[in-house]
């Protein structure tokens, strides 16, 4: 099923993400995890695709999995930064042949090598140039994209990446999927931007719950995103201590998806990281709320 069709029913549902091994010792580990948080029933579940193509193989073993065995409809993500043509043709064929329908466009990181590369010499630049691929590829994918509450790192002006972020949307993005944040009101200031830019697509609010100090560490080196004091002070008080901060970021991520809901908010997609347990804790916390209009 298609995910643009999905984020029109307005009862409160929830995504979970999952990220593919990095070899085939970990698949088992991961596919078992994988299969734990599919059978939650979450709406869709979307699998990361590894910088530089590593996990190509996995993400689509996964997805098809997740989608064939648990009827969970998946979203398999791709990137394009340092492929060829060749290559991204190929990766489109097999999501056709695969039969996914839901496809997250992404241009990836830029590694450090990648940072002082000729530019000029790259098939794709941004992530625009691998919708205008699926959009031409003859299949009629559902293309989701990523956006930036707190704007990407690379930008320095918010008005030009919500002009990027428009372009990208109008070649073809059905649906927006943001970095993970931990203050709603950056997403509402965020979203009101947008609109106001002529972004009418749904943008699906991206939550990390964050289970342990170093997580919250990695986190933010990636996304640089803010860390708010009520925040910082529950790292402060339970982070030396594994069992409680678990349960206070499961709270805080369960917080954050009330508040969006109870603003209008019907869709969350939550960054579960292989952890089916967390997954079924959010799920268990929001079992009344779920399916409430
Ligand atoms: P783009 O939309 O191309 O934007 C990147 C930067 O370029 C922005 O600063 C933008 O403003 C700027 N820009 C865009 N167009 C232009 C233009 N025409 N001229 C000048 N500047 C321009 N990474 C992975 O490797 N695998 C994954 O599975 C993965 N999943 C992700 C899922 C989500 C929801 C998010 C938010 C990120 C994910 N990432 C993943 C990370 C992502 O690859 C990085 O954030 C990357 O740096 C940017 O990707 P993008 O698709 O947003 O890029």
């Amino acid at each position: 099923m298609k995910i643009s069709e999905l984020l029109k029913n307005p009862a409160l549902s929830i995504s979970f993400e999952v990220f593919p091994p990095k070899n085939d010792t970990a698949f088992d580990n991961v596919k078992e995890a994988t299969a734990k948080i599919a059978a939650l029933h979450p709406s869709f579940v979307s699998v990361t695709y590894g910088a530089g193509g590593g996990t190509s193989k996995y993400t689509l073993d996964i997805a098809k999995s997740i989608e064939h065995l648990y009827g969970v409809p998946t979203l398999a993500h791709l990137t394009c930064v340092s492929s060829s043509k060749e290559t991204v043709h190929a990766r489109i064929e097999d999501l056709k042949e695969a039969g996914i329908e839901n496809v997250m466009a992404l241009r990836g990181d830029l590694t450090p090598e990648l940072e002082n590369a000729d530019r000029s010499q790259w098939d794709y630049r941004y992530a625009i140039d691998l919708i205008r691929e699926l959009k031409g590829s003859g299949a009629d994918f559902c293309i989701g994209g990523a956006c930036y509450p707190e704007i990407h790192p690379e930008s320095t002006d918010q008005r030009e990446d919500i002009l990027h972020l428009k372009e990208k949307v109008e070649a073809g993005c059905d649906f927006l999927t943001t970095q993970m944040f931990f203050d709603n009101n950056l997403l509402y200031n965020f979203l009101y931007k947008i609109r106001e830019a002529g972004v009418t697509v749904p943008v699906v609010p991206g939550i990390m719950p964050i289970t342990n100090a170093k997580q919250l560490e990695n986190a933010l080196k990636l996304s640089g995103s803010f860390v708010p004091q009520r925040f910082k002070s529950l790292v402060d008080k339970f982070g030396s201590n594994p069992a409680a901060m678990k349960q206070a970021g499961i709270a805080y991520a369960t917080d954050q998806i009330i508040d969006l809901y109870a603003n209008g908010i019907h869709h969350v997609h939550v960054y579960s990281m292989n952890k089916p347990e967390v997954a079924a804790k959010i799920m268990e916390n929001l079992s009344d709320i779920l399916g409430e209009i």
